[in-house]
């Protein structure tokens, strides 16, 4: 599959409830739901794991994707990602992508092919 770049650096065709939404894959649902509960300290129903991806422009997103600053702030600048915008590297980018070295990683490998021309 062609790699659906977030804003923020996340493939979402990688994560697992994209993947469990577009194979209908109610177990991977759970187990995703019983994964991120603990991992972020609130309870996700497996029901709830329904997501197309934050560019897909459908309002069908997962949790703190509902709500991300990043992808509002994305869709304002319309930029393709945040490695295309001028103000890379903002306070908002970078409070939620220290935590996510695999996101900030892949924005920087943007960013890099970008200045390469
Ligand atoms: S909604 Fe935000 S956190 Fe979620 S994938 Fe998109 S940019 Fe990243
Ligand atoms: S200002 Fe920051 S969050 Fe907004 S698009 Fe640019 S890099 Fe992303």
């Amino acid at each position: 599959m062609t790699e659906m770049i977030s804003w923020c650096g996340l493939l979402c065709n990688e994560c697992p409830a994209f993947i469990a939404t577009h194979t209908n894959d109610d177990l991977l649902r759970e187990k995703t739901a019983k994964k991120w509960s603990k991992m972020f300290g609130f309870e996700l129903a497996a029901e709830d794991v329904n997501c197309d991806g934050c560019q897909s422009g459908s309002d069908r997103l997962i949790g703190h994707c509902q709500t991300c600053a990043i992808r509002k702030c994305g869709m304002e600048k319309q930029v393709k990602n945040c490695a295309h915008c001028n103000d890379y590297g903002c306070q908002t980018l970078e409070n939620f992508i220290q935590y996510i070295p695999h996101a900030k990683k892949k924005l920087e490998q943007i960013r890099a092919d970008i200045l390469s021309g």
